[in-house]
Protein backbone atom coordinates (compact mmCIF):
# COMPACT_ATOMS: atom_id res chain seq x y z
CA UNK A 1 0.00 0.00 0.00
CA UNK A 2 1.00 3.38 -0.79
CA UNK A 3 1.91 5.54 1.72
CA UNK A 4 1.07 9.11 1.59
CA UNK A 5 2.64 12.09 3.45
CA UNK A 6 -0.15 13.28 5.69
CA UNK A 7 -1.32 17.01 4.36
CA UNK A 8 0.50 18.97 7.07
CA UNK A 9 1.41 22.45 6.43
CA UNK A 10 4.92 22.49 8.46
CA UNK A 11 5.30 26.30 7.55
CA UNK A 12 2.26 26.75 9.61
CA UNK A 13 3.84 28.70 12.55
CA UNK A 14 5.87 30.85 10.35
CA UNK A 15 2.96 31.86 8.48
CA UNK A 16 1.01 32.70 11.71
CA UNK A 17 4.31 34.48 13.22
CA UNK A 18 4.42 38.23 13.97
CA UNK A 19 6.89 40.35 16.03
CA UNK A 20 3.58 41.94 17.96
CA UNK A 21 -0.11 40.93 18.12
CA UNK A 22 -3.08 43.82 18.84
CA UNK A 23 -6.03 42.52 19.92
CA UNK A 24 -8.84 44.55 18.71
CA UNK A 25 -8.77 47.40 16.34
CA UNK A 26 -10.86 50.30 18.38
CA UNK A 27 -9.17 53.70 19.62
CA UNK A 28 -6.33 52.04 21.36
CA UNK A 29 -5.86 49.09 19.20
CA UNK A 30 -5.50 51.03 16.15
CA UNK A 31 -3.04 53.75 17.92
CA UNK A 32 -1.15 50.49 18.97
CA UNK A 33 -1.21 49.17 15.12
CA UNK A 34 0.03 52.85 14.35
CA UNK A 35 3.23 53.17 16.78
CA UNK A 36 4.51 49.56 16.48
CA UNK A 37 4.05 49.36 12.81
CA UNK A 38 5.85 52.98 12.37
CA UNK A 39 8.91 51.53 14.88
CA UNK A 40 9.26 48.64 11.55
CA UNK A 41 7.31 45.68 13.66
CA UNK A 42 5.32 43.14 11.69
CA UNK A 43 2.09 43.77 13.51
CA UNK A 44 -1.08 41.23 13.57
CA UNK A 45 -4.57 43.31 14.65
CA UNK A 46 -7.15 40.46 15.29
CA UNK A 47 -10.28 41.77 15.54
CA UNK A 48 -13.52 40.28 16.47
CA UNK A 49 -16.16 42.12 13.86
CA UNK A 50 -16.46 42.96 10.34
CA UNK A 51 -13.90 44.57 8.50
CA UNK A 52 -14.65 48.32 8.43
CA UNK A 53 -13.03 50.63 5.32
CA UNK A 54 -13.19 54.22 5.46
CA UNK A 55 -15.63 55.75 3.36
CA UNK A 56 -16.68 52.48 1.42
CA UNK A 57 -18.84 51.09 4.21
CA UNK A 58 -20.14 54.50 5.17
CA UNK A 59 -23.67 53.43 4.28
CA UNK A 60 -25.31 56.28 5.56
CA UNK A 61 -22.97 59.41 5.95
CA UNK A 62 -25.19 61.11 3.08
CA UNK A 63 -28.74 60.44 3.81
CA UNK A 64 -31.41 62.56 4.64
CA UNK A 65 -33.30 61.45 7.72
CA UNK A 66 -36.37 61.08 5.13
CA UNK A 67 -34.43 58.61 3.35
CA UNK A 68 -34.02 56.04 5.92
CA UNK A 69 -37.27 53.32 6.22
CA UNK A 70 -38.30 54.59 9.67
CA UNK A 71 -36.75 58.34 9.66
CA UNK A 72 -33.86 57.44 11.84
CA UNK A 73 -36.33 55.35 14.35
CA UNK A 74 -36.63 51.97 15.18
CA UNK A 75 -39.00 49.61 15.14
CA UNK A 76 -40.48 48.02 18.17
CA UNK A 77 -39.48 44.83 17.65
CA UNK A 78 -36.10 45.61 17.31
CA UNK A 79 -36.50 47.64 20.71
CA UNK A 80 -38.12 44.45 22.14
CA UNK A 81 -34.88 42.70 20.88
CA UNK A 82 -32.73 45.09 21.68
CA UNK A 83 -33.28 47.33 25.01
CA UNK A 84 -29.87 47.81 26.13
CA UNK A 85 -28.05 48.92 23.30
CA UNK A 86 -30.93 50.77 21.39
CA UNK A 87 -30.22 53.16 24.96
CA UNK A 88 -26.90 54.14 23.49
CA UNK A 89 -25.90 57.91 22.98
CA UNK A 90 -26.52 58.43 19.47
CA UNK A 91 -28.16 54.68 18.32
CA UNK A 92 -30.46 54.96 15.76
CA UNK A 93 -31.61 53.79 12.25
CA UNK A 94 -28.42 55.89 10.85
CA UNK A 95 -26.20 53.96 13.43
CA UNK A 96 -27.34 50.66 14.19
CA UNK A 97 -24.89 49.21 11.77
CA UNK A 98 -21.53 50.69 13.88
CA UNK A 99 -23.15 48.63 17.31
CA UNK A 100 -23.56 45.48 18.02
CA UNK A 101 -26.82 43.24 18.44
CA UNK A 102 -27.94 42.09 22.77
CA UNK A 103 -28.77 39.04 21.53
CA UNK A 104 -25.83 37.62 19.84
CA UNK A 105 -23.39 39.08 22.42
CA UNK A 106 -25.20 38.21 25.88
CA UNK A 107 -23.59 38.88 29.45
CA UNK A 108 -24.59 37.95 32.73
CA UNK A 109 -25.94 41.36 34.65
CA UNK A 110 -25.64 40.64 38.46
CA UNK A 111 -26.30 43.76 39.05
CA UNK A 112 -27.85 46.31 36.44
CA UNK A 113 -25.51 47.08 34.15
CA UNK A 114 -25.87 48.34 30.08
CA UNK A 115 -22.83 47.44 28.29
CA UNK A 116 -22.35 49.11 24.58
CA UNK A 117 -20.47 47.65 22.78
CA UNK A 118 -19.25 47.94 18.70
CA UNK A 119 -17.34 44.86 17.09
CA UNK A 120 -16.04 45.75 14.04
CA UNK A 121 -12.68 46.93 12.43
CA UNK A 122 -12.66 50.68 14.17
CA UNK A 123 -14.54 49.65 17.16
CA UNK A 124 -16.24 52.55 19.57
CA UNK A 125 -13.65 54.74 17.20
CA UNK A 126 -16.29 55.34 14.92
CA UNK A 127 -18.70 56.31 17.17
CA UNK A 128 -17.29 57.87 20.06
CA UNK A 129 -18.47 61.56 21.07
CA UNK A 130 -14.73 62.69 20.43
CA UNK A 131 -14.42 64.75 23.69
CA UNK A 132 -10.59 65.53 24.11
CA UNK A 133 -9.62 66.76 27.79
CA UNK A 134 -6.23 65.78 29.37
CA UNK A 135 -6.01 64.56 32.36
CA UNK A 136 -4.40 67.14 35.18
CA UNK A 137 -2.36 66.42 37.78
CA UNK A 138 -5.22 66.79 40.05
CA UNK A 139 -6.47 63.24 38.99
CA UNK A 140 -3.35 60.95 38.75
CA UNK A 141 -2.66 61.99 42.74
CA UNK A 142 -5.87 62.71 44.27
CA UNK A 143 -6.73 58.76 45.06
CA UNK A 144 -3.68 58.60 47.19
CA UNK A 145 -3.74 61.74 48.24
CA UNK A 146 -7.51 61.40 49.72
CA UNK A 147 -7.24 58.06 50.42
CA UNK A 148 -9.77 56.55 48.23
CA UNK A 149 -8.01 55.02 45.68
CA UNK A 150 -4.27 52.92 44.90
CA UNK A 151 -1.20 55.86 43.99
CA UNK A 152 -1.17 56.04 40.01
CA UNK A 153 2.31 54.77 38.76
CA UNK A 154 2.98 57.74 36.87
CA UNK A 155 1.93 61.51 36.90
CA UNK A 156 0.89 64.20 34.34
CA UNK A 157 4.40 64.88 33.58
CA UNK A 158 5.02 61.21 32.17
CA UNK A 159 2.70 61.43 29.76
CA UNK A 160 2.32 65.05 29.03
CA UNK A 161 4.32 64.24 26.05
CA UNK A 162 2.39 61.72 24.77
CA UNK A 163 -0.54 63.83 24.70
CA UNK A 164 1.14 66.13 22.47
CA UNK A 165 2.09 63.59 20.13
CA UNK A 166 -1.22 61.56 19.73
CA UNK A 167 -3.11 65.51 19.63
CA UNK A 168 -1.40 65.86 16.86
CA UNK A 169 -1.84 63.40 14.70
CA UNK A 170 -5.40 62.86 15.69
CA UNK A 171 -6.25 66.34 15.42
CA UNK A 172 -7.96 67.97 18.33
CA UNK A 173 -9.22 71.40 18.32
CA UNK A 174 -9.56 73.68 21.88
CA UNK A 175 -8.48 76.97 23.21
CA UNK A 176 -5.08 77.27 25.41
CA UNK A 177 -7.02 78.40 28.28
CA UNK A 178 -4.76 78.47 31.02
CA UNK A 179 -6.80 76.07 33.59
CA UNK A 180 -4.41 73.94 35.96
CA UNK A 181 -7.16 71.37 36.25
CA UNK A 182 -7.70 70.48 32.53
CA UNK A 183 -3.96 70.78 30.97
CA UNK A 184 -3.77 73.17 27.83
CA UNK A 185 -2.29 71.36 24.45
CA UNK A 186 -1.47 70.93 20.56
CA UNK A 187 -4.69 72.22 19.45
CA UNK A 188 -6.15 73.33 16.31
CA UNK A 189 -8.51 76.00 16.11
CA UNK A 190 -11.46 76.02 18.46
CA UNK A 191 -15.19 76.19 17.09
CA UNK A 192 -16.91 79.51 18.64
CA UNK A 193 -19.05 79.76 21.42
CA UNK A 194 -22.39 80.51 20.35
CA UNK A 195 -24.36 83.84 21.78
CA UNK A 196 -25.41 82.07 24.81
CA UNK A 197 -22.91 80.21 25.37
CA UNK A 198 -20.62 82.86 25.62
CA UNK A 199 -23.56 85.50 27.79
CA UNK A 200 -23.19 81.98 30.39
CA UNK A 201 -19.54 81.74 29.88
CA UNK A 202 -19.53 85.73 31.16
CA UNK A 203 -22.13 85.25 34.10
CA UNK A 204 -20.18 81.92 35.54
CA UNK A 205 -16.66 84.52 35.27
CA UNK A 206 -18.36 87.17 36.80
CA UNK A 207 -20.28 85.24 40.03
CA UNK A 208 -17.87 82.33 40.67
CA UNK A 209 -14.05 83.35 39.45
CA UNK A 210 -12.59 79.78 40.40
CA UNK A 211 -15.01 77.81 37.57
CA UNK A 212 -14.14 78.05 34.08
CA UNK A 213 -16.71 77.60 31.22
CA UNK A 214 -14.48 77.18 28.21
CA UNK A 215 -14.95 75.48 24.92
CA UNK A 216 -13.82 71.86 25.15
CA UNK A 217 -11.55 69.57 23.15
CA UNK A 218 -13.07 68.13 20.43
CA UNK A 219 -10.90 65.55 17.85
CA UNK A 220 -12.19 67.72 14.96
CA UNK A 221 -9.81 68.73 12.02
CA UNK A 222 -10.52 72.29 12.14
CA UNK A 223 -7.45 73.19 9.80
CA UNK A 224 -5.87 70.00 8.19
CA UNK A 225 -1.79 69.65 8.99
CA UNK A 226 0.46 68.12 6.19
CA UNK A 227 -0.20 65.01 8.20
CA UNK A 228 -3.75 64.87 7.84
CA UNK A 229 -4.03 65.33 4.65
CA UNK A 230 -1.64 62.87 3.84
CA UNK A 231 -4.40 60.47 4.39
CA UNK A 232 -6.92 62.75 2.78
CA UNK A 233 -8.35 63.35 6.01
CA UNK A 234 -10.22 67.30 5.76
CA UNK A 235 -12.12 70.04 7.50
CA UNK A 236 -14.37 69.59 9.49
CA UNK A 237 -17.71 70.74 7.78
CA UNK A 238 -20.11 71.20 11.31
CA UNK A 239 -22.57 68.76 9.65
CA UNK A 240 -22.95 66.82 13.06
CA UNK A 241 -23.57 63.15 11.70
CA UNK A 242 -20.02 62.26 12.84
CA UNK A 243 -21.83 58.94 14.11
CA UNK A 244 -22.28 57.43 10.70
CA UNK A 245 -18.65 58.22 9.92
CA UNK A 246 -17.30 61.01 8.33
CA UNK A 247 -16.36 61.12 4.41
CA UNK A 248 -13.86 63.94 4.82
CA UNK A 249 -12.28 62.14 8.05
CA UNK A 250 -12.79 65.46 9.94
CA UNK A 251 -12.94 63.43 13.11
CA UNK A 252 -10.52 61.13 14.56
CA UNK A 253 -11.62 57.00 14.26
CA UNK A 254 -9.33 54.29 13.91
CA UNK A 255 -10.64 53.34 10.15
CA UNK A 256 -9.79 56.74 9.21
CA UNK A 257 -6.37 58.07 11.12
CA UNK A 258 -4.67 54.92 13.01
CA UNK A 259 -5.02 51.88 10.73
CA UNK A 260 -4.94 53.70 7.07
CA UNK A 261 -1.53 55.21 8.49
CA UNK A 262 -0.06 51.99 9.58
CA UNK A 263 -1.19 50.14 6.49
CA UNK A 264 0.89 52.33 4.43
CA UNK A 265 4.39 51.28 6.52
CA UNK A 266 3.52 48.07 5.09
CA UNK A 267 3.57 46.17 8.36
CA UNK A 268 0.32 46.09 9.15
CA UNK A 269 -1.95 42.81 8.44
CA UNK A 270 -5.43 43.21 10.21
CA UNK A 271 -7.42 40.56 10.46
CA UNK A 272 -11.41 40.67 11.35
CA UNK A 273 -13.98 37.97 12.35
CA UNK A 274 -11.28 36.68 14.74
CA UNK A 275 -12.86 36.39 18.23
CA UNK A 276 -10.07 36.18 20.64
CA UNK A 277 -10.36 33.21 23.08
CA UNK A 278 -7.25 33.38 25.18
CA UNK A 279 -3.64 34.73 25.11
CA UNK A 280 -1.00 31.50 24.79
CA UNK A 281 1.44 31.48 27.77
CA UNK A 282 4.34 28.86 27.75
CA UNK A 283 5.83 27.49 30.95
CA UNK A 284 8.97 26.41 29.42
CA UNK A 285 9.76 30.39 28.67
CA UNK A 286 7.67 31.51 30.67
CA UNK A 287 6.57 34.14 28.80
CA UNK A 288 2.91 34.38 26.56
CA UNK A 289 4.13 33.52 23.08
CA UNK A 290 0.81 34.23 21.02
CA UNK A 291 -2.97 34.71 20.70
CA UNK A 292 -5.65 31.37 19.99
CA UNK A 293 -8.33 32.81 17.86
CA UNK A 294 -11.92 31.78 16.82
CA UNK A 295 -13.31 32.57 13.68
CA UNK A 296 -16.21 34.45 14.12
CA UNK A 297 -17.88 32.68 11.15
CA UNK A 298 -16.65 28.98 10.29
CA UNK A 299 -15.90 28.84 14.43
CA UNK A 300 -12.68 27.25 13.87
CA UNK A 301 -9.50 27.95 16.28
CA UNK A 302 -6.53 29.06 15.09
CA UNK A 303 -3.29 30.17 16.84
CA UNK A 304 -1.08 33.30 15.91
CA UNK A 305 2.37 33.95 17.56
CA UNK A 306 4.10 36.87 18.76
CA UNK A 307 6.99 38.10 20.79
CA UNK A 308 4.59 40.82 22.33
CA UNK A 309 1.14 41.27 22.72
CA UNK A 310 -1.42 44.38 23.05
CA UNK A 311 -4.73 43.67 24.92
CA UNK A 312 -6.84 46.58 23.76
CA UNK A 313 -10.12 44.91 23.46
CA UNK A 314 -11.76 47.62 25.63
CA UNK A 315 -11.77 47.39 29.56
CA UNK A 316 -14.20 45.18 30.06
CA UNK A 317 -13.37 42.53 27.04
CA UNK A 318 -9.79 42.88 27.85
CA UNK A 319 -11.38 41.55 31.15
CA UNK A 320 -12.66 38.47 29.48
CA UNK A 321 -9.87 37.63 27.69
CA UNK A 322 -7.12 38.08 30.23
CA UNK A 323 -9.20 35.88 32.88
CA UNK A 324 -10.12 33.43 30.30
CA UNK A 325 -6.11 33.08 29.56
CA UNK A 326 -5.44 30.01 32.14
CA UNK A 327 -2.52 27.99 32.87
CA UNK A 328 -0.92 25.79 35.19
CA UNK A 329 1.37 29.03 36.29
CA UNK A 330 -1.69 31.36 35.91
CA UNK A 331 -5.01 29.05 36.85
CA UNK A 332 -6.96 32.52 37.55
CA UNK A 333 -6.31 34.52 34.10
CA UNK A 334 -2.92 35.85 33.07
CA UNK A 335 -0.90 37.66 34.88
CA UNK A 336 -3.77 36.91 38.08
CA UNK A 337 -1.39 36.07 41.23
CA UNK A 338 -2.90 38.57 43.24
CA UNK A 339 -6.86 37.58 42.33
CA UNK A 340 -7.29 41.36 41.68
CA UNK A 341 -8.27 40.51 38.58
CA UNK A 342 -11.97 42.15 37.41
CA UNK A 343 -11.62 44.22 40.33
CA UNK A 344 -11.81 47.85 41.09
CA UNK A 345 -13.71 48.29 37.99
CA UNK A 346 -15.74 52.13 37.96
CA UNK A 347 -16.68 54.25 35.28
CA UNK A 348 -18.25 57.66 34.85
CA UNK A 349 -21.04 59.27 36.77
CA UNK A 350 -23.60 60.78 33.92
CA UNK A 351 -27.24 60.56 35.76
CA UNK A 352 -27.36 64.02 36.51
CA UNK A 353 -28.30 66.59 34.44
CA UNK A 354 -30.15 70.51 34.20
CA UNK A 355 -32.16 72.25 31.59
CA UNK A 356 -33.37 75.33 31.38
CA UNK A 357 -35.30 78.27 29.12
CA UNK A 358 -33.22 81.41 29.02
CA UNK A 359 -35.07 84.20 27.33
CA UNK A 360 -33.26 87.57 25.16
CA UNK A 361 -31.07 86.68 22.03
CA UNK A 362 -34.08 85.84 19.78
CA UNK A 363 -32.62 87.58 16.61
CA UNK A 364 -29.49 85.97 16.84
CA UNK A 365 -28.48 82.00 15.52
CA UNK A 366 -25.46 80.16 14.92
CA UNK A 367 -23.36 78.29 11.90
CA UNK A 368 -24.08 75.04 11.42
CA UNK A 369 -24.28 72.01 13.71
CA UNK A 370 -21.90 73.01 15.71
CA UNK A 371 -20.39 69.22 16.51
CA UNK A 372 -18.57 70.16 19.97
CA UNK A 373 -19.87 71.48 23.36
CA UNK A 374 -18.52 73.94 25.83
CA UNK A 375 -17.17 72.83 29.30
CA UNK A 376 -16.46 73.78 32.70
CA UNK A 377 -13.42 72.48 34.23
CA UNK A 378 -13.55 70.46 37.17
CA UNK A 379 -14.14 72.82 40.57
CA UNK A 380 -14.11 70.06 43.13
CA UNK A 381 -12.02 68.50 45.38
CA UNK A 382 -8.41 70.22 43.79
CA UNK A 383 -6.19 71.63 46.47
CA UNK A 384 -8.26 70.50 49.20
CA UNK A 385 -11.23 67.99 49.42
CA UNK A 386 -14.02 70.64 50.06
CA UNK A 387 -17.19 68.77 49.28
CA UNK A 388 -18.37 65.71 51.50
CA UNK A 389 -17.26 63.46 48.72
CA UNK A 390 -14.18 62.22 47.47
CA UNK A 391 -13.57 62.76 43.33
CA UNK A 392 -14.65 65.48 41.46
CA UNK A 393 -16.50 65.76 38.43
CA UNK A 394 -16.49 68.00 34.59
CA UNK A 395 -19.75 69.51 33.28
CA UNK A 396 -20.34 69.43 29.69
CA UNK A 397 -22.61 72.65 28.74
CA UNK A 398 -24.44 74.32 25.75
CA UNK A 399 -27.20 76.35 24.11
CA UNK A 400 -29.11 75.60 21.13
CA UNK A 401 -32.48 76.47 19.51
CA UNK A 402 -34.70 73.68 18.57
CA UNK A 403 -35.95 73.30 14.63
CA UNK A 404 -39.57 74.77 15.11
CA UNK A 405 -41.35 77.03 16.58
CA UNK A 406 -43.82 74.83 17.83
CA UNK A 407 -44.06 75.98 21.11
CA UNK A 408 -47.71 76.57 22.55
CA UNK A 409 -49.42 74.94 18.70
CA UNK A 410 -51.49 71.75 19.98
CA UNK A 411 -51.78 69.90 16.16
CA UNK A 412 -48.42 68.50 14.50
CA UNK A 413 -50.24 69.71 11.45
CA UNK A 414 -51.86 72.46 9.21
CA UNK A 415 -50.43 75.78 7.77
CA UNK A 416 -49.72 77.21 11.41
CA UNK A 417 -47.23 74.06 12.28
CA UNK A 418 -46.14 74.06 8.77
CA UNK A 419 -44.77 78.23 9.11
CA UNK A 420 -44.21 77.38 13.03
CA UNK A 421 -41.09 74.96 11.22
CA UNK A 422 -39.63 77.57 9.68
CA UNK A 423 -38.99 79.49 12.62
CA UNK A 424 -36.22 78.80 14.92
CA UNK A 425 -37.09 77.92 18.68
CA UNK A 426 -36.59 79.87 21.98
CA UNK A 427 -32.86 79.67 23.17
CA UNK A 428 -32.27 75.99 26.05
CA UNK A 429 -29.53 75.25 27.99
CA UNK A 430 -28.50 72.56 29.53
CA UNK A 431 -25.51 71.58 31.69
CA UNK A 432 -24.76 67.22 32.02
CA UNK A 433 -22.14 65.97 34.88
CA UNK A 434 -19.38 63.63 34.04
CA UNK A 435 -18.45 62.36 37.39
CA UNK A 436 -15.45 60.21 38.80
CA UNK A 437 -16.47 57.27 40.78
CA UNK A 438 -14.32 55.24 43.04
CA UNK A 439 -12.77 51.53 41.85
CA UNK A 440 -13.86 49.44 44.76
CA UNK A 441 -13.14 45.82 44.75
CA UNK A 442 -16.75 45.10 44.98
CA UNK A 443 -17.36 46.55 41.86
CA UNK A 444 -16.28 43.92 39.37
CA UNK A 445 -16.40 41.76 36.43
CA UNK A 446 -15.77 37.68 36.45
CA UNK A 447 -16.33 34.74 34.16
CA UNK A 448 -19.37 32.47 34.48
CA UNK A 449 -18.69 29.18 35.02
CA UNK A 450 -22.04 27.63 33.70
CA UNK A 451 -23.13 30.33 30.43
CA UNK A 452 -20.87 30.42 27.27
CA UNK A 453 -21.29 32.48 23.77
CA UNK A 454 -21.80 30.86 20.55
CA UNK A 455 -17.99 30.74 19.92
CA UNK A 456 -17.52 28.82 23.46
CA UNK A 457 -16.25 31.77 25.17
CA UNK A 458 -17.58 32.25 29.01
CA UNK A 459 -20.12 35.27 29.58
CA UNK A 460 -18.90 37.81 31.27
CA UNK A 461 -20.94 38.35 34.64
CA UNK A 462 -21.21 42.58 35.47
CA UNK A 463 -21.47 43.37 39.35
CA UNK A 464 -21.24 47.09 39.44
CA UNK A 465 -23.20 49.78 40.65
CA UNK A 466 -23.26 53.19 42.25
CA UNK A 467 -22.13 53.94 45.67
CA UNK A 468 -23.17 56.89 48.25
CA UNK A 469 -20.26 58.92 47.21
CA UNK A 470 -21.87 59.03 43.59
CA UNK A 471 -25.26 59.91 45.17
CA UNK A 472 -23.27 62.78 46.94
CA UNK A 473 -21.79 64.09 43.64
CA UNK A 474 -24.95 64.11 42.32
CA UNK A 475 -26.80 66.34 44.65
CA UNK A 476 -23.90 68.85 44.87
CA UNK A 477 -23.89 68.96 40.33
CA UNK A 478 -27.28 69.43 41.16
CA UNK A 479 -27.08 72.25 43.43
CA UNK A 480 -24.41 74.28 41.76
CA UNK A 481 -25.40 73.66 37.85
CA UNK A 482 -29.05 75.11 39.05
CA UNK A 483 -27.37 78.22 41.39
CA UNK A 484 -25.14 79.00 37.88
CA UNK A 485 -27.74 78.61 35.23
CA UNK A 486 -29.95 80.65 37.85
CA UNK A 487 -27.30 83.74 37.96
CA UNK A 488 -27.11 84.03 34.47
CA UNK A 489 -30.42 84.60 33.95
CA UNK A 490 -31.96 80.76 33.33
CA UNK A 491 -36.05 80.35 33.62
CA UNK A 492 -37.90 76.84 33.73
CA UNK A 493 -34.88 75.63 35.18
CA UNK A 494 -34.80 71.34 35.78
CA UNK A 495 -32.82 69.02 37.64
CA UNK A 496 -33.19 65.67 36.67
CA UNK A 497 -31.35 62.29 37.86
CA UNK A 498 -31.83 59.91 35.52
CA UNK A 499 -31.29 56.84 38.29
CA UNK A 500 -29.76 55.20 34.57
CA UNK A 501 -27.54 52.24 35.63
CA UNK A 502 -24.01 52.20 35.06
CA UNK A 503 -22.48 51.12 31.57
CA UNK A 504 -24.71 54.02 29.02
CA UNK A 505 -21.71 56.23 30.11
CA UNK A 506 -19.46 53.96 28.16
CA UNK A 507 -16.58 55.03 30.32
CA UNK A 508 -16.23 51.43 32.22
CA UNK A 509 -12.58 51.42 33.79
CA UNK A 510 -10.13 49.43 35.37
CA UNK A 511 -10.33 45.33 36.47
CA UNK A 512 -6.42 45.28 35.18
CA UNK A 513 -5.28 48.36 37.02
CA UNK A 514 -1.68 50.07 36.80
CA UNK A 515 0.37 49.81 39.91
CA UNK A 516 3.79 50.24 41.99
CA UNK A 517 3.23 47.13 43.84
CA UNK A 518 2.16 43.48 42.46
CA UNK A 519 0.62 42.80 45.32
CA UNK A 520 -2.05 45.15 44.38
CA UNK A 521 -2.20 46.25 40.89
CA UNK A 522 -1.68 44.17 37.72
CA UNK A 523 0.50 46.04 35.04
CA UNK A 524 3.55 48.35 36.21
CA UNK A 525 4.18 51.77 35.24
CA UNK A 526 4.52 50.50 30.89
CA UNK A 527 1.44 48.85 31.28
CA UNK A 528 3.15 45.35 31.02
CA UNK A 529 1.60 42.77 33.27
CA UNK A 530 3.80 42.21 36.13
CA UNK A 531 3.99 39.03 36.05
CA UNK A 532 4.19 38.52 32.37
CA UNK A 533 5.98 41.39 30.70
CA UNK A 534 5.49 40.88 27.44
CA UNK A 535 1.78 41.48 27.22
CA UNK A 536 0.98 45.30 27.64
CA UNK A 537 -2.74 46.06 28.21
CA UNK A 538 -3.83 49.93 27.18
CA UNK A 539 -7.30 50.15 27.04
CA UNK A 540 -9.34 51.49 30.11
CA UNK A 541 -8.69 47.87 32.16
CA UNK A 542 -5.39 49.33 32.76
CA UNK A 543 -6.81 52.79 34.67
CA UNK A 544 -6.15 53.08 38.34
CA UNK A 545 -8.89 55.58 38.61
CA UNK A 546 -11.40 57.06 36.57
CA UNK A 547 -10.67 61.18 36.39
CA UNK A 548 -13.72 63.11 35.53
CA UNK A 549 -12.19 63.72 32.25
CA UNK A 550 -13.19 61.73 28.90
CA UNK A 551 -10.86 58.45 29.26
CA UNK A 552 -9.81 58.11 25.07
CA UNK A 553 -7.20 60.32 24.41
CA UNK A 554 -5.50 59.41 27.58
CA UNK A 555 -5.95 55.90 26.38
CA UNK A 556 -3.85 56.98 23.23
CA UNK A 557 -1.61 58.48 24.63
CA UNK A 558 -0.53 55.61 27.02
CA UNK A 559 -0.51 53.54 23.97
CA UNK A 560 1.69 54.80 22.55
CA UNK A 561 3.93 55.47 25.58
CA UNK A 562 3.98 51.95 25.93
CA UNK A 563 4.83 50.85 22.59
CA UNK A 564 7.56 52.96 21.90
CA UNK A 565 8.72 51.35 25.23
CA UNK A 566 7.71 47.86 23.87
CA UNK A 567 9.61 48.88 20.42
CA UNK A 568 12.79 49.67 23.09
CA UNK A 569 13.01 47.09 24.86
CA UNK A 570 12.51 44.39 21.85
CA UNK A 571 15.16 46.08 20.32
CA UNK A 572 17.26 45.54 23.50
CA UNK A 573 16.38 41.62 23.38
CA UNK A 574 14.15 42.08 26.70
CA UNK A 575 11.24 41.31 25.23
C1 LIG B 1 -21.72 56.98 21.89
C2 LIG B 1 -20.35 57.04 22.50
C3 LIG B 1 -19.80 58.25 22.89
C4 LIG B 1 -18.53 58.30 23.46
N1 LIG B 1 -17.98 59.51 23.71
C5 LIG B 1 -16.69 59.61 24.12
C6 LIG B 1 -16.06 60.87 24.24
O1 LIG B 1 -16.62 61.91 23.90
N2 LIG B 1 -14.79 60.91 24.70
C7 LIG B 1 -14.13 59.78 25.07
O2 LIG B 1 -13.00 59.90 25.53
N3 LIG B 1 -14.70 58.56 24.94
C8 LIG B 1 -15.96 58.45 24.47
N4 LIG B 1 -16.55 57.22 24.31
C9 LIG B 1 -15.82 56.04 24.76
C10 LIG B 1 -14.83 55.56 23.71
O3 LIG B 1 -15.50 55.13 22.58
C11 LIG B 1 -14.02 54.42 24.34
O4 LIG B 1 -13.36 54.88 25.49
C12 LIG B 1 -12.97 53.91 23.36
O5 LIG B 1 -13.52 53.52 22.14
C13 LIG B 1 -12.22 52.77 24.01
O6 LIG B 1 -11.23 52.35 23.13
P1 LIG B 1 -10.82 50.82 23.14
O7 LIG B 1 -9.75 50.66 22.14
O8 LIG B 1 -10.55 50.41 24.52
O9 LIG B 1 -12.15 50.04 22.74
P2 LIG B 1 -13.03 50.02 21.39
O10 LIG B 1 -12.89 51.29 20.64
O11 LIG B 1 -14.38 49.58 21.79
O12 LIG B 1 -12.32 48.88 20.58
C14 LIG B 1 -12.23 47.55 21.06
C15 LIG B 1 -12.18 46.61 19.87
O13 LIG B 1 -11.86 45.31 20.33
C16 LIG B 1 -12.68 44.37 19.66
N5 LIG B 1 -12.78 43.17 20.51
C17 LIG B 1 -13.44 43.04 21.67
N6 LIG B 1 -13.31 41.80 22.16
C18 LIG B 1 -12.53 41.12 21.27
C19 LIG B 1 -12.06 39.79 21.21
N7 LIG B 1 -12.33 38.89 22.17
N8 LIG B 1 -11.32 39.43 20.14
C20 LIG B 1 -11.02 40.32 19.15
N9 LIG B 1 -11.46 41.60 19.17
C21 LIG B 1 -12.19 42.00 20.23
C22 LIG B 1 -13.99 45.09 19.45
O14 LIG B 1 -14.74 44.51 18.42
C23 LIG B 1 -13.51 46.50 19.14
O15 LIG B 1 -13.31 46.70 17.76
C24 LIG B 1 -17.81 57.12 23.71
C25 LIG B 1 -18.35 55.89 23.30
C26 LIG B 1 -19.59 55.85 22.67
C27 LIG B 1 -20.13 54.54 22.17
S1 LIG C 1 -19.38 67.38 11.89
FE1 LIG C 1 -17.35 67.34 11.00
S2 LIG C 1 -16.52 65.38 11.65
FE2 LIG C 1 -18.71 65.26 11.97
S3 LIG C 1 -19.50 64.33 10.10
FE3 LIG C 1 -19.56 66.55 9.83
S4 LIG C 1 -17.65 67.09 8.81
FE4 LIG C 1 -17.42 65.05 9.66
Amino acid sequence: MAVTAPNLNTKGRAQNTYDVIVIGSGISGGWAAKELCDKGLKTLVLERGRNVEHNKDYPTANLDLWEFPHRGGMTRQFLKDNPIISKAAGFGEDTAHFFIKDKDHPYVQEKPFDWIRGYQVGGKSLTWGRACQRWSNFEFTAPAKYGYGLDWPIRYDDVAPWYSHVEKFAGVCGHKDGIEAMPDGEFLPPFDLNCVEAHVQKKIKDYFPDRHLVQARWAHITQPTETHLKLGRGKCQARNLCMRGCPYGAYFSSVSATLPWAARTGNLTVRPFSVVHSVIYDEQKNKATGVRIIDAQTKTTQDYFARVIFVNASALNTNLVLLNSTSNRFPNGLGNDNNLMGKFVAFHNYRANVNADIAGFEDQYYYGRNPTEPIIANYRNLHQQDTDYVGGYTTFMGAFRPRGNTAGLTEEIGAAYQDALTQPGNWRVYMYMQGETIPKESNHVRLSTTEKDQWGIPLLITSVAYDDNDEKMIKDFLTQSTAMLEKAGCTNIKPNDSKQPPGLDIHEMGGVRMGHDPKTSLLNKYNQLHHCPNVFVTDGACMTSTGNQSPSILYMALTARAASHAAAEMKKGNL
